[in-house]
This record gives C-alpha cells, structure tokens and sequence, in this order.
C-alpha cells in the first residue's frame, strides 16, 4: 500500500512502543515523518529503523516534551517550515504514571501524569488544528486506552486522562468536520512494549514475565497484542480512507473492553 506517498505525518511518543511501530508503518507506506519524543536515543532508534525500511524516507527529528506547550508549538511550527503542511497526526506520547490506590496516588504524580497524557494532547490538538483548519483537511488520531474507557484500577492518574483524551476527541472532531479534519481515538488494551514491561514490574517485580502470563488469562485472546498491530490501525485510521470515521474511540484490546 501507498497512502501517504507526499503526505506529511507527525508522530508524538515515537522513540518506542506504539509511536515507534506507527511510524515503521507509515514509512512503509512513503510518509514523509516528523518524529517527536522526550528521548533522543529512541527517536534515533526509530529513524535507523524508518531507514532500513525505506532509504530515501524524509524524517525530521524533534526533540520535545509534549508537557511543554512552547514545545508542543516548536513541533508544529518546525514541521510547516520544513514541509509546509501537515496531513495526519498520531498524537500518542504517554506515561502510565505509578500504580496506587486514589488515597495514596499522591497529588505531585496526579499531576505529572495528566499533564504529559492530557494537556500534552489538547496542546497538539491546538497547534496542529489551526494548521489543519487553514490547509481545510486533516486527520487526527489521539492515543486513549482501554483505562480511558473502564476502570481499571491503581490508576487514578491515567484513568482520569485517557478519560479526557476520549473528550476531548469527542468535542474536538464534532466542531473540525466541517472544515474538512476528522479526529478519533485508539484505545489500546495492553500492547507488549516497554510502558507494559514496567507496568508488569510494578505487579510482579522480577517475575514481571510470570505476571504478564496471569495477566494475559483474562483476556479472550489469552495474549497481549502487538505494536504492530496498532500500527496497522494508526495507519488505516490516519489515512484517506478513514476520512469519514469521526469522533470514534476504537478499542484494539482483543475484546478485553467488553468482557464483564
Ligand atoms: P512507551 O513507553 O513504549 O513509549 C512512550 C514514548 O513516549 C517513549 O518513547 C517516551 O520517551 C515518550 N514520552 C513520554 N513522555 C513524553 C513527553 N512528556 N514528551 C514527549 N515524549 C514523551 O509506551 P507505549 O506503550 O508505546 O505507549 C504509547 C501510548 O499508548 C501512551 O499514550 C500510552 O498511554 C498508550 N497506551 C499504551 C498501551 C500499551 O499497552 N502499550 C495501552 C493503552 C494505551
């Protein structure tokens, strides 16, 4: 497939896990790329990896913290200088925060993790909607979780962000239809990358792998999914041919979110 041959697409939390597997998607597909994270070791990673799939793939690194909104604007503002638009947006970075009942979860951490998971979206939303409203086409794809759907539990902080992040792509994509932009969500169950490794360590400390397979047992599936099967989702859902599909959350969890 070729949907993004000359289409522009920027990629938040893109130095691991989903970011990464997204954006080896996109690459696939001819996506001139604007990668942003926190850590410039992963982005390197991602663009050595983005080379060995396509050699002549245009990749723009971006070193910056979506917390940040100046930064949040440096992106944005980097990107339509180098490219001049902006088709799609993965606006996906994101920390799980530390697990802890709400009593003790801890006001500092509440905060830290709202402000990267939420704030972190509504700041690319922001930025990247005034560029897309101009150009009067568009396609945003936020990263919620099953955790912002159902409770999940230990998880205030991330709990009460990826809740917002469904609303706010809810409100956003009923007021940008008009001008041509669709906006959903993606609402991962638990994928395999580096955040669930760490997830699993809080449960089960070195035996994080025994963990995972308890874990695991409760899904219908009975495994965790891939990064690159949300890439594939990502990638479907940024492109033209989910034009139509707006203000959606899309579970990718294996049927976890329906199960009593
Ligand atoms: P990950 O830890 O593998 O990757 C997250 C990336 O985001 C990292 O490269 C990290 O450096 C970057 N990042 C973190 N804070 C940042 C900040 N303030 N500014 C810029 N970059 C920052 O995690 P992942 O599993 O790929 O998670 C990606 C997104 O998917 C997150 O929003 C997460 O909440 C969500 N999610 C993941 C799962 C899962 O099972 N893996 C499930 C549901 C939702």
């Amino acid at each position: 497939m070729n949907r993004f041959e000359n289409k522009v697409v920027i990629v938040t939390g893109a130095g691991s896990g989903l970011g990464q597997a997204a954006s080896l998607q996109l690459a696939s597909e001819n996506a001139k790329l604007v990668l942003v994270d926190l850590s410039l070791e992963g982005l390197k990673e991602t663009e050595e990896k983005v080379l060995a799939i396509s050699s002549n793939t245009e990749v723009l690194l971006v070193k910056a913290n979506v917390a940040d909104e100046e930064a949040v604007k440096g992106y944005v503002d980097a990107t339509v200088e180098k490219y001049g638009k902006i088709d799609a947006f993965f606006n996906n970075a994101g920390i799980e925060g530390k697990q802890n009942l709400t009593e003790d979860f801890g006001t500092d951490e509440f905060e830290k993790v709202v402000s990267i998971n939420l704030n972190g979206v509504f700041y690319g939303m922001k930025h990247v909607l005034k560029v897309m409203k101009d150009q009067g086409t568009g396609s945003i794809v936020n990263t919620a979780s099953v955790g912002g759907i159902r409770g999940v539990g230990n998880q205030s902080g991330y709990a009460a962000s990826k809740h917002g992040v469904v609303g706010l792509t809810r409100n956003s994509a009923v007021e940008y239809g008009e001008f041509g932009v669709s906006i959903k969500a993606i609402a991962p169950g638990a994928i395999m990358t580096p955040m669930v490794e760490g997830s699993l360590r809080q449960i089960g400390g070195d035996d994080w792998e025994s963990a995972g397979k308890e874990f695991v047992k409760g899904n219908p599936m009975r495994r965790f999914g891939k990064p690159e099967e949300v890439g594939y989702l990502v990638a479907f859902l940024l492109s033209k041919q989910a034009d139509f599909i707006n203000g959606v959350v899309v579970p990718i969890d294996g049927g976890q979110s329906y199960k009593y």
